[in-house]
Formats: C-alpha cells, structure tokens, sequence
C-alpha cells in the first residue's frame, strides 16, 4: 500500500462501472463531471473515500421519499485550484441537519440501522485524506441549480495537493 501516481479520472470511471447498475435500480443518476488530472496519492484508500461519500448519498437519496423517483442525482466533479486537487460530490437529497453535522466524522456516529451502517465511513475517509500530504475533507449544505432546477443537499469536498509534475 504505497503512494502511487494516477488519473482521479480513470480511477473513478473504472471503479464506479461495479455500482452503476445498483444506482441505476434505485433510480439515481450519477453525474461525472471529471478532468483528467494525475494525483500522487494512495489509490486503494482514495477509492474508499469516494465510495464511501457517494453511498451515503445513495442512502441519503434512497431514505428521501418525497423526491420523485426521477429527480436523484449524485454529482462528481475534479478540478485543480491552487495546486491541489479540488474533487465535490452533490447530491440532492436535503442535506445533512445541522444538529448533526458536527458529530458525521466521530467514529461509530451512524444514523443508520446497525446492519446499514457503522459510522467510521467518514472518520476513516477523514484520515485518509489527512495523510494525503494535509489534504482535508468538508461538507456543507448547499442550494443550487441544476439544468434549471433548484436543488438542495450536502456537498462533500476533497482536497488534495498536487505533488506531480
Ligand atoms: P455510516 O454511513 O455508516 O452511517 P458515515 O461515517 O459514512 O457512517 O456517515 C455518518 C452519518 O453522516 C450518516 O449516518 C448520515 O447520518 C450522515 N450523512 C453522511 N453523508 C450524508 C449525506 N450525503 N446526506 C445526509 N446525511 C449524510
Ligand atoms: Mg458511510
């Protein structure tokens, strides 16, 4: 498990053809909005990450009931600010509420069913990216438009120094 260079693009492409058909079943469309843009970093534990942020936005979409079924989507979008590499995940299923907000990166913190969930997605994830050379991980609510539509939900944002040439 060593430090690696890599396309963010290729990785994501290659690694999420393995859900689409179970976002697919669940209705809920996933976005790529994704540059080409090589990371130093572990590939392995990055995936992780990701996986782990755009299932709990599926879980997230699935347990919102009042979306019609055709209206869920998951947005994944790279880019490059600063030398780091700037990767948001989007969803539109609300938004976490902020009397928990706080407490998502605590480990064994789940507002799931016991054999849903765990509550270390996100404290691993935190980790990880932390030792991705003081990358950080953020969430926040967002409001925004979308093909003319407003929307709400969490945007989750990885930060990643770029140490490649
Ligand atoms: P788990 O998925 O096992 O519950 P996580 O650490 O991955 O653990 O997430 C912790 C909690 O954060 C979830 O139980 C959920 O309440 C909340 N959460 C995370 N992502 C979202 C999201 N996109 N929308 C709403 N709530 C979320
Ligand atoms: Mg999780």
């Amino acid at each position: 498990n060593e430090v690696e260079e890599f396309y963010i693009d290729e990785l994501i492409k290659e690694n999420l053809v393995i859900f689409e058909s179970s976002y697919k079943s669940s209705n809920i469309q996933l976005v790529l909005d994704l540059k080409s843009i090589k990371v130093l970093g572990f590939k392995f534990e990055l995936m992780q990450v990701v996986i782990n942020i755009i299932n709990n936005a599926k879980d997230a979409l699935i347990s919102k009931m009042s979306l019609r079924d055709t209206n869920k989507f998951i947005i994944i979008k790279s880019s490059v600010v600063d030398d780091n590499l700037v990767l948001i995940v989007t969803d539109n299923a609300g938004g976490i509420p902020s009397e928990i907000s706080e407490k998502i990166y605590e480990p064994y913190f789940t507002t799931k069913h016991q054999s849903q969930g765990t509550g270390l997605g996100l404290y691993m994830s935190n980790e990880i990216i932390k030792k991705h050379f003081n990358g950080s991980l953020s969430n926040k609510t967002v409001e925004y438009e979308y093909e003319g539509n407003k929307y709400k939900g969490e945007e989750f944002k990885i930060q990643i120094p770029l140490l490649c040439d």
